[in-house]
């Protein structure tokens, strides 16, 4: 156990003798699934819940050599920027007293900051990897979608989530890729990355000379004033190495956390179905009434964020507000995708803070659930358009709490975000 509560399960499961990853422990986010050792999401409904197989990355882990020494906490069923929804309690920031790690792989960035686990995996909807990389001072990579499996991944909301590495550096993250990319027949929304000549862990060679990068001005309005400055002397600091930057406009962006909201919450409702008490999850009981017994499990198995997200999503797709909202929703993510489309047209990669605040105080976030849900605003539209994007530590703010940048590339430009990243972690 870690004094910072990074880990719900500590069960070491070791991998191959050898491979590119034998030296390595590998920490695995608690919705990813583990054969034979339990699998909470961090839900009191999956407390005892241990998967009779193991997630495609898992298996692929194992094949590297890497030893995982445990599950990591998180936000209920990946829901949450804050770590805080977990049923096995928060999570701690273990670089900045007093703050929350973000969220929802909080458990698996407090680790990799800590020094508990050489890398880890977590798992991103709307920005889980990139944000507490970015409050933990780590690198994290939320891949193209497509580029990894996610059979054995238990479904937030599937058509935005991608599992990615979180790592001390942007060389050790793109090796971790390495081992977890590429086609899996279990999962059919997986494609090769049509360039792939040469490794990930190769692109990290810190070579920007002439990389030109967009900057959309609207994922800086708002944002935190420190956090601002230091993303500037970040990007002072790429044009001192060869790149140059310029202004982009993304108009869609200012809808993109209202639509993914109402497209995450509405999959969320349908994926979190099965968790009835008879097909998964703790058992409600009995008493000659099913739907009696499907809301007792329901109801103790899962945490408030979690049932307000169900009926919002359930509400958002019921007959006569489906094409109100949800539709709608749709709508904006296809003008967010096109948006993105046309701005790295003149870009090699784009870059903003990855959350526009820094690490907020423990304890404060939950109570407004519409202030959490907006920290998500330069995150979120990266999932709605399907693209690839890392977080690099930027530098801090006066107080010492961590500041990450994001970079966001073309669908399978991982290789362009790594590259630029590299020149800074
Ligand atoms: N904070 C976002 C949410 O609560 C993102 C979560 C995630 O990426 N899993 O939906």
């Amino acid at each position: 156990m870690t004094a910072y509560n990074g880990y719900v399960t500590d069960e070491t499961i070791e991998g191959a003798d050898d491979g590119p990853l034998a030296d390595k422990t590998v920490a695995v986010k608690d919705n990813i699934s583990t054969e034979g050792v339990r699998t909470t999401c961090g839900s009191a409904m999956l407390s005892d819940y241990v998967p009779p197989y193991d997630a495609t990355v898992v298996e692929r882990l194992k094949d590297a050599g890497a030893t995982i020494p445990g599950k990591t906490n998180m936000d209920e069923f990946g829901m949450g920027t804050t770590t805080e929804t977990s049923a096995y309690g928060p999570v701690e920031n273990p670089v900045a007293e007093g703050r929350v790690p973000g969220g929802s792989s909080g458990g698996s960035a407090a680790v990799v900051a800590a020094g508990d686990a050489d890398l880890a995996l977590g798992s991103d909807t709307g920005g889980s990897i990139r944000c507490p990389a970015a409050f933990c001072g780590v690198v994290g990579i939320k891949p193209t979608y497509g580029l990894v499996s996610r059979y054995g991944l238990v479904a937030y909301a599937n058509s935005l989530e991608q599992i990615g590495p979180i790592a001390p550096s942007v060389e050790d993250a793109a090796e971790l890729l390495d081992v977890i990319a590429g086609p899996d027949e279990h999962d059919a929304t997986t494609q090769e990355a049509p360039e792939s000549d040469g490794s990930y862990a190769a692109a990290a060679d810190g070579d920007i000379d002439g990389l030109s990068i967009g900057v959309p001005t609207e994922l800086l309005d708002g944002a935190d004033e420190e956090v601002v400055e230091t993303f500037w002397d970040a990007m002072d600091d790429l044009e001192a190495q060869g790149a140059s930057y310029h202004e982009v406009d993304l108009p869609s962006v200012e809808h993109a956390v209202e639509a993914y909201y109402v497209i995450a919450m509405s999959e969320a409702s349908s994926n979190l179905a099965r968790f009835d008490g008879v097909r998964y999850g703790q058992s409600g009981g009995y008493d000659g009434n099913w739907n009696e017994s499907f809301a007792n499990a329901r109801e103790e198995g899962f945490g408030e964020e979690v049932k307000r997200r169900i009926l919002l999503g359930t509400y958002a797709l019921s007959a006569g507000y489906h094409d109100k909202y949800y539709k709608k929703a749709q709508d904006a993510r296809a003008w967010v995708k096109q948006d993105f489309d046309e701005a790295l047209e003149d870009a090699d990669v784009l870059a903003s803070p990855t959350m526009p605040v820094p690490p907020m105080k423990r304890g404060e976030s939950l109570d407004d659930p519409l202030t959490m849900y907006l920290a998500d605003a330069n995150t979120t539209p990266v999932n709605l358009a399907n693209l690839p994007a890392i977080s690099v530590p930027a530098g801090e703010t006066g107080d010492g709490l961590p500041v990450g940048l994001q970079l966001v590339g073309p669908a399978f430009g991982e290789r362009d975000i790594i590259r630029a990243g590299s020149a800074l972690a």
